[in-house]
């Protein structure tokens, strides 16, 4: 007899970005769908890669990561958010951002447990906290703002919500949090024992002069969160997968168990090649105003279309709506867009777990500009 699996994830299919980038390539479409670069990461931190193979760090590192990274990144993290954070006790290294909230989950979350999670949401969270027998107590951002009603989180808090999840600057809406929202965060968590996974994968892209509202910043909200970050999405290497989670020491022993078991340590001559790039904070702070820069070019020439773009102060993303256009649904229009225009984006229905439907996609502008011309020249005849 051939066992079978009861499946873990029953109603879950192949994620939309891999759906959207596999199509892309079929109809030779240009791909500003899944959240990546196309054009060069610095030449500098391959070289830096390339010297620690070298130089033969080529071995295991500690299973929290290498120290001096660890380090690194906690000198940066009491430059940007004055938090002096220990690096020993309270960052993890950890392969990818996605990894990163997943062990987050799979460390606080009991069966039954309630997470309050904000739809439009990044495709992982849901899954990752039904895997681990938790319920999702989902609360629509409503279009076209994308703001948290807290009057409603307030009325969805029960004696089973154990954790709330922020994404800021926010996938796939480009929407951020801003000092009235950490205020009524900090007024609802207070006197509870609700945990916070904050991810902040997209931390240096924000854009307008916005101030990145990390939870790094208030020691009441940093006292009961894990932060989740990718070097991947700083650094322009999404391939590369690394990243890291930062909390408290109670709560990154925790952690700690979980990741050792099932990832123990990361990457080597990555984290070497880091620990020293990481030092120039130009590498990083430039980012946000050139990707606003990039942001701005696709608006401008979207104006060309009859695309309406909705607001984006952060990501590599922007949202634009096509209720002008036509009443298909996101996920059919955006496959006809692949096929027909050779364009691909990523329908934002797929955010939802009901996927909603408000004639909206998400374009990726983190692109040479000759892309984003040429894509738009594309989407002109639609
Ligand atoms: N969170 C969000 C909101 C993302 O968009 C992504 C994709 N980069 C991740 C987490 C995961 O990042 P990584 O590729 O490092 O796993
Ligand atoms: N974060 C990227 C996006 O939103 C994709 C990462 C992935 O494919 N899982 O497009």
């Amino acid at each position: 007899m051939i066992p079978s699996i009861q499946s873990k994830l029953p109603d879950v299919g192949t994620t939309i970005f891999t759906v959207m980038s596999v199509l892309a390539n079929e109809h030779n479409a240009i791909n500003l769908g899944q959240g990546f670069p196309d054009y060069p990461m610095s030449a500098e931190l391959i070289a830096l890669v390339n010297k620690a193979m070298q130089t033969g760090y080529n071995q295991y590192v500690h299973m929290n990561g290498l120290p001096v990274l660890r380090e690194e990144l906690a000198g940066k993290i009491n430059s940007l958010y004055a938090n002096k954070v220990d690096g020993d006790t309270e960052i993890t290294i950890t392969p990818g951002g996605t990894y990163a909230i997943y062990t987050a989950l799979t460390t606080i979350l009991q069966p039954g447990d309630e997470v309050i999670v904000f739809e439009p949401a990044y495709d992982s969270y849901i899954p990752n906290i039904e895997i681990n027998g938790a319920v999702p107590v989902l609360i629509p951002l409503v279009y076209p703002d994308y703001k948290i009603d807290w009057d409603l989180v307030k009325q969805k808090i029960t004696a089973k919500t154990k954790l709330i999840m922020l994404n800021t600057p926010h996938n796939p809406t480009g929407a951020v949090l801003g000092a009235d929202d950490i205020a009524q965060l900090q007024s609802i968590v207070k006197d509870t024992v609700i945990f916070i996974l904050s991810d902040e994968v997209y931390e240096h892209l924000i854009f307008d002069g916005k101030k990145h509202e990390s939870m790094l910043r208030y020691p009441d909200l940093y006292e009961r969160s894990f932060v989740c970050f990718s070097f991947g999405k700083v650094y322009n290497c999404t391939g590369w997968k690394l990243g890291y989670c930062v909390a408290p020491p109670a709560l990154m022993k925790e952690f700690r168990k979980v990741h050792q078991f099932n990832c123990f340590t990361c990457n080597s001559p990555v984290q070497f090649a880091l620990s020293e790039f990481l030092r120039h904070e130009e590498n990083y702070l430039q980012l946000g105003s050139f990707l606003q820069h990039k942001r701005d070019h696709l608006k401008n020439l979207m104006q060309q279309t009859r695309f309406k773009a909705l607001p984006s102060y952060g990501s590599y993303f922007q949202l634009y709506s096509y209720s002008d256009i036509t009443d298909e649904g996101e996920k059919d229009f955006a496959i006809r867009l692949t096929k027909e225009y050779g364009v691909a984006t990523i329908p934002v229905s797929a955010f939802y777990k009901n996927g909603e439907d408000n004639k909206v996609l998400r374009f990726c502008f983190s692109k040479n500009e000759n892309t984003l011309e040429e894509a738009v020249n594309r989407l002109i005849r639609v």
